[in-house]
């Protein structure tokens, strides 16, 4: 049997985003993410052309292709911002990030949709969002843009999967619209993953709202929180609120085949260990 499963880790792109695939080989991983810039300031300095023919060297010389690589945009971004001018300024860097994957030919750039601040409805902050995303793909060329699902923590967006399916609804090229299931966000949102019946009731749920087409990535993280407690609190694979169980559908669940699955866990020095326990749960 081929082994489908694409699975890594959010590695750091510390001294130039060239260095992630080998962070990402170094691990053991098949996939990975990292942050294109600085995930915490508004501007970051170009990527260069030459910085660009070295990320693409590495990518192939460790076995990495653009459909395994899942970068994140920075948390200072909101899409759905009630004020139109820090929408803007948002937009501006949504455009950046996704013109920085092209850049360097990836396929994804994953995102979280945003927050309303509980100045306007979930609704009208969601078409926003949708309103942004359609902005920011007429001015790039290909990109996909990949909606993370959320822990629904604060005003953040994004916790239910209604909430991804109606931004969906609203973006005009469905081709370049995608989400990202987040397994500690998915369990502390309130849908359960701990054992085969209530996985299969959860992802049933998630194709009917969402459907799987949709799904470009996985972020495999375990839970601090319990279930539906809406906090954000990731732990290492097996030790958290889910359990071991969960990884052991989804890694033999072929709907996540080919797609990158990437490690958010709290204990980097842990990944190597995390990314074989992983593999080994293929039957
Ligand atoms: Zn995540
Ligand atoms: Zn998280």
């Amino acid at each position: 049997m081929v082994n489908k499963k694409y699975v890594g880790a959010h590695v750091s792109a510390a001294g130039g985003v060239e260095n992630t695939p080998q962070n990402a080989a170094t691990i053991g991983a098949r996939a990975f993410a990292f942050f294109t810039k600085n995930q915490r300031q508004w501007s970051a300095k170009a990527i260069t052309q030459k910085q660009t023919e070295e990320f693409l060297k590495e990518l192939e010389e460790h076995g990495f292709t653009p459909e395994s690589v899942l970068p994140h945009d920075s948390y200072l971004i909101n899409l759905g911002h009630p004020d139109q001018e820090k929408r803007e300024k948002s937009l501006d860097a949504f455009v950046d990030e996704l013109q920085r994957c092209e850049q360097l030919g990836l396929t994804y750039l994953n995102f979280h949709p945003g927050s309303h601040l509980r100045e306007i409805s979930e609704q009208e902050s969601l078409k926003l969002v949708a309103d942004s995303i359609n902005r920011a793909l007429d001015v790039t060329s290909f990109t996909k843009a990949v909606i993370e699902n959320t822990a629904g923590q604060g005003s953040n967006l994004g916790y239910k999967f209604e909430h991804l399916a109606e931004i969906i609804r609203h973006v005009e090229d469905q081709e370049r619209v995608g989400v990202c299931l987040d397994t500690c966000h998915t369990f502390t949102a309130g849908y359960d993953l701990r054992d085969q019946e209530s996985y299969n009731r959860t992802m049933k749920q998630f194709e009917q709202i969402v459907g799987f087409k949709y799904l470009m990535g996985m972020h495999l993280n375990d839970s601090k929180p319990e279930l539906g407690s809406r906090k954000d609190r990731h732990e290492s694979i097996g030790e958290g609120k889910i359990g071991l169980e969960c990884f052991r559908l989804i890694m033999n669940d072929p709907r996540m085949d080919n797609i990158p699955m990437v490690l958010e866990t709290p204990d980097s020095s842990r990944w190597p260990l995390e990314i074989e326990l992983l593999y080994s749960l293929i039957e």
